[in-house]
């Protein structure tokens, strides 16, 4: 269904449940609810996964760093959240095939003293996880860790310790959670606000909602509303009742992406120690390497950026480990993102905070959830949907489905994919391989897209079609240079220069696919240059 029809359906029809958000938080209660046989709307002001969904780490984890607070602080609800973690682990691997992987990560150790706490600490972190896919940890001496990491310090290096997490493309799971919703008969819209609620004697009815592509206002009426805004979320409340106090302080984590030759190439880094003691990451992935993350208070704000001060931060802490020399002309992109972070005593009402996440209920009926991570959208999703099931007394016909429920494109994928294609549309297979871990087992339908333009690539060397531009548009509900190449191709996240020399080319196709005048061509080239900043 076009956008233009999805708007009509928002407007047409009462729904069981509004969601306000379409990030990873809003896409799993979308598709956990619809799951349950409701009738379910979300909208987003900006694009799927624009927000913090869209600029994480892109690790499955269950945080070998909360497992050692647990340990130290005797903490026993800590060691549940991680376990829980570790549990959604092995269902997104599951269920995102073609997006989700394990990473293996290994820590260089250079004080013997280190080798027993970490290792112990890991084979903890194995046992906790109690699944049988995952390669259990491992101690390496220092010759193989070298071999595996030439780039590091060889002085003083002990050796080092490998464990296994789970790595995945975070916007693109966004989206395709979204689609699998929209397959069971969810309306999603992105660029559509939320700008007001409708109540009647003080319960929330609807929404007020407004088109940012068109300026239209256009109303939604909604037995129950959930708020799933992330860092934006006190701004929601604050449509409800003003006078709430703030529920949320925003963390800003930059990253910052390298060459393939600065990683390991099939495993990743954890730096166990930065300067202001936290952990750092240096990971493989999508053919470059992705190091992260800073954390600093921050202003809630639409679009964050990785300031100069946060990449000379992650710098200095690849010098400290590198023996090879790293600088800013290294970078080829970054990004920042909010850390939506719950105030402990904050939310009012029906509050249930556990450290990660906090699900509130508000007398209006607004149901309010924040904080956690991507690792846990689904158990999240499933909890917020649970509190708005019984608050509201919604119908639904049947139990969530989703942790079983592939996203799109994970239901019939083989990892024998990429060579199928290769055979059968007689591409490269660098080519196959991209489409096959964006796609999964639509990748085909972009291929006989592609037969249509003559298999044309956007970028010389790079493996991206001008194909997937026109399906973007089509069927993912791309609106803008941006969302293309940022988010469903994710060729912004990699190569800056790549998604500059790509950008007028992306345009003149987009508009083509969606009719763009003149003046569109000028507001997304407006979008796409305040995006960088
Ligand atoms: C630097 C960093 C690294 C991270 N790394 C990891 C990691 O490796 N692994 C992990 O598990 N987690 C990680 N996280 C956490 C994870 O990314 C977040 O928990 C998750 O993305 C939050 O999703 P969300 O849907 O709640 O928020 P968001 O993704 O921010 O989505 C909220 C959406 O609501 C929309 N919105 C706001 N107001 C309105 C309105 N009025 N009307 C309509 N829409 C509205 C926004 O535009 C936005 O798209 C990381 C976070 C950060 C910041």
């Amino acid at each position: 269904m076009d956008r233009e029809s999805q708007i009509t359906a928002l407007q047409d029809a009462d729904f069981d449940l509004l969601v306000i958000g379409g990030g990873a938080t809003g896409a799993g209660i979308a598709l956990d609810a619809v799951s349950r046989g409701l009738k379910v709307a979300l909208v987003e002001k900006g694009d799927f996964a624009s927000g913090t969904s869209s600029r994480s780490t892109k690790l499955i984890h269950g945080g070998v760093r909360y497992l050692e607070r647990a340990f130290w602080d005797l903490d026993r609800a800590q060691y549940g959240l991680v376990k829980e973690a570790l549990h959604e682990r092995s269902i997104l691997l599951k269920i995102a095939p073609h997006l989700a992987r394990h990473v293996p990560l290994l820590t260089p150790l250079y004080r013997r003293v280190e080798v027993p706490y970490y290792l112990a600490g890991l084979k903890m972190y194995d046992w906790l996880a109690n699944d049988e896919q995952t390669p259990p940890s491992r101690y390496i001496n220092a010759e193989d860790a070298l071999k595996h990491c030439p780039m590091l310090r060889e002085k003083g290096l002990r050796g080092g310790v490998v464990y296994y997490d789970g790595q995945f493309d975070d916007a693109r799971m966004n989206i395709s959670i979204l689609l699998r919703a929209m397959d069971l008969g969810a309306r999603a819209v992105n660029y559509v606000e939320v700008a007001s609620f409708t109540k009647t004697a003080g319960k929330i009815t609807g929404a007020q909602l407004k088109d940012a592509l068109t300026d239209k206002h256009f109303s939604v009426q909604a037995r129950a509303v959930i708020n799933a805004t992330g860092p934006l979320a006190d701004s929601v409340r604050h449509m409800d009742d003003p006078k709430l106090k703030p529920m949320l302080k925003a963390s800003s984590g930059s990253h910052i992406v390298l060459d393939r030759r600065f990683s390991p190439a099939e495993m990743g880094l954890l730096i166990p120690k930065t300067e202001d003691d936290r952990v750092l990451f240096l990971l493989p992935w999508m053919g470059h390497t992705l190091v992260g993350t800073t954390d600093n208070p921050a202003p809630v704000q639409n679009n964050p950026l990785a300031s100069a001060e946060d990449i000379r931060y992650i710098l200095r802490q690849l010098a400290k480990y590198f023996s090879i020399a790293v600088s800013e002309k290294d970078v080829l992109a970054k990004w920042c993102g909010l850390r939506p972070l719950v105030q402990p005593g904050a939310a009012v009402s029906t509050a249930k905070i556990s450290r990660e996440h906090t699900i509130e209920a508000l007398p209006s009926g607004l149901i309010t959830i924040a904080g956690g991570k991507w690792t846990t959208y689904r158990r999240m999703a499933l909890e917020a949907v649970d509190e708005a099931v019984a608050l509201h007394k919604l119908p639904v016909k049947r139990a969530s489905q989703t942790e079983t429920l592939a996203v799109a494109g994970g239901g019939d994928y083989k990892p024998d994919q990429p060579q199928r294609l290769e055979k059968r549309f007689q591409l490269p297979l660098t080519v196959c391989k991209h489409l096959s871990l964006s796609y999964g087992d639509r990748a085909e339908r972009v291929c006989e897209l592609a037969l249509k333009t003559d298999k044309r690539v956007l970028v010389p060397g790079a493996p991206y079609l001008e194909a997937e531009v026109a399906y973007a548009a089509l069927h993912e509900s791309a609106r803008s240079t941006v969302d293309v190449l940022a988010r469903r191709m994710r060729l912004a996240f990699v190569n800056k220069e790549g998604a500059d020399y790509a950008r007028t080319r992306v345009q003149e196709l987009l508009g083509d696919a969606l009719g763009w005048d003149q003046a569109q061509r000028d507001a997304d080239s407006r979008r796409y240059d305040a995006y960088f900043g």
